[in-house]
């Protein structure tokens, strides 16, 4: 997969894509990833890329040139049809399903906004997708790019090693995971789950598939409406609404 970035501030990506398992995945070239100023795009003297809004109002717009001509370069330059996604309070809520999808595609363009916002005719006639992290508002589109990044490349192929897996990650079966021990089997007198201790695998699995339910039940009971439960499922949730 092939990832490319526009940003104005390019240097905030350089941490975050340069450590622990982005850095793994370009290394191992399951992504290449690129952060482009697309200020460099902008076609004139001063290289500016906003302007002073319509009707008047604070703050700056995003003018359409620089983005415009960035995207079509790299386009041309990858000869792909790449999802060009703007970063975006207003967008789609992001999720695992979306970091799912987006991680079946070869190119992503991942737009960063940054002032007031950005000339509509962006919104309208360049993107393919707008994405919102949550509902509040950042300065600037780079954190929402970077929270795509980390999402999208720990699910290609190779990225994880299987300590890392994604497998059972809350979200990817429709719960929240279970929960996790580790050594010692007794702290200060918190002790680990017997059934973790006992060695028998199709118990642990019962127990981990009880347990994400529980924990989904109390803390997302939302997500529970989302899918089918199987038999099992059903009489697990009577046995926790009648103990409740
Ligand atoms: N005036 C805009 C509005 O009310 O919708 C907010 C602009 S915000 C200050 C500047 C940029 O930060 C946005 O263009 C977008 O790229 C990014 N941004 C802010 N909040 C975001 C969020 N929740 N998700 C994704 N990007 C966000």
């Amino acid at each position: 997969m092939k990832i490319d970035v526009l940003s104005l501030f390019p240097e905030m990506f350089t941490g975050v894509i340069n450590t622990s398992i982005l850095k793994q995945a370009q290394e191992r070239e399951a992504v290449k990833i690129q952060v482009v100023d697309f200020r460099a795009y902008a076609d004139n003297k001063h290289r500016k890329v906003d302007d002073y809004p319509y009707g008047g109002g604070a703050g700056m717009v995003l003018s359409p040139q620089p983005l415009f001509d960035a995207v079509e370069a790299l386009k041309e330059e990858s000869h792909t049809k790449p999802r060009v996604i703007l970063l975006c309070p207003q967008g789609e809520r992001y999720s695992q399903q979306k970091a799912e999808e987006l991680a079946g595609e070869e190119h992503l363009i991942l737009l960063c906004g940054h002032y007031e916002g950005y000339d509509e005719r962006i919104r309208e006639h360049l993107v393919t997708d707008e994405i919102s992290i949550g509902d509040y508002v950042l300065t600037g589109g780079e954190l929402g790019a970077m929270v795509i990044i980390d999402s999208v490349a720990r699910l290609l192929p190779g990225v994880l090693g299987n300590e890392e897996s994604s497998v059972t990650d809350s979200f990817s079966t429709g719960l929240l995971e279970h929960p996790h021990y580790t050594r010692p089997a007794d702290f200060r007198g918190m002790k680990v789950p017997d059934v973790l201790l006992s060695g028998h695998h199709k118990n642990i699995e019962a127990w981990r598939e009880k347990e994400a339910l529980r924990r989904t039940w109390q803390r997302r009971p939302d997500l529970l409406v989302q899918g089918p439960l199987s038999e099992q499922q059903r009489r697990w949730l009577k046995e926790f609404q009648e103990k409740r």
